[in-house]
């Protein structure tokens, strides 16, 4: 009997999704936010979840660790998304990406000036790529979070982050000056699963796209 296995990372992630895989009739057998299990059983027998951090999730997907999970568009574009299937926008997981500055730095005249910037983030190949798009010299510094720290302390004059309600940033007095790009979490598929293991994953699929569209009307 062939099995699917689904890569999720805890936290946000896992939570939103499991409305949908409910909606799919799929139920894990544990919280993973209680149990220290890295892989968990669920109601259907041929499907386990392996918990994974939240940008190691395309990696396992990509080597076929993992046939199937949940990714963000960010996570996504630093990966690059080689050798994934990204069949669905499960709408999770909302947010933008944004570049931040300290409250009262000259954004406008920095891009005006066109000079050197400093640039703090996680998501350096796409903030690489939009400061390249708009002709700015951008030098990236690679943190690997609290990013908020960077443009207060001195590390950096910008970061590139995600925002959604804008309130970490108000509490450490920055400011969103430019959105990136929106933000949202794909299933992401490993091809080579999608054709070995199409009896199991097609209906999985289809009913998350159903899930989707119901939680959408509602
Ligand atoms: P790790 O804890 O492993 O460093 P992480 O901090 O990126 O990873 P989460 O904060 O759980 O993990 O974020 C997981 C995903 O949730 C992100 O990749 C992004 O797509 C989405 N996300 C992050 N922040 C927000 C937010 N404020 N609102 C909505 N979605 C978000
Ligand atoms: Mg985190």
């Amino acid at each position: 009997m062939t099995t699917l296995t689904f890569a999720l990372s805890k936290g946000r992630i896992f939570d939103e999704t499991l409305p949908l895989l409910a909606a799919a009739g799929l139920h894990p057998a544990e919280d993973p936010e209680q149990s220290r299990k890295l892989i968990i059983g669920t109601n259907m027998a041929h499907v386990s979840m392996l918990i994974v951090r939240a940008s190691d999730v395309p990696t396992y997907v990509q080597y076929g660790a993992a046939d199937l999970g949940v990714a963000g568009r960010d996570v996504l574009l630093e990966h690059g998304g080689e050798g994934l299937y990204q069949p669905l926008d499960l709408e999770i997981g909302q947010c933008r990406m944004a570049v931040a500055t300290r409250r009262g730095f000259d954004w406008a005249g920095s891009v005006q000036r066109g000079g050197r910037l400093r640039v703090a983030t996680k998501y350096v190949r796409t903030a690489r790529e939009h400061f390249s798009a708009k002709g700015m010299h951008a030098d990236l510094i690679k943190l690997y979070g609290s990013m908020e720290l960077a443009p207060l302390t001195g590390l950096a004059d910008v970061i590139v982050d995600l925002v959604s309600s804008g309130n970490t940033l108000k509490a450490n007095d920055l400011v969103a000056v430019e959105d990136i790009m929106p933000i949202s979490s794909r299933l992401i598929v490993n091809p080579a699963a999608l054709k070995l293991k199409r009896d199991r994953m097609q209906p999985l699929i289809a009913a998350l796209a159903r899930a989707v569209r119901e939680r959408r009307a509602a």
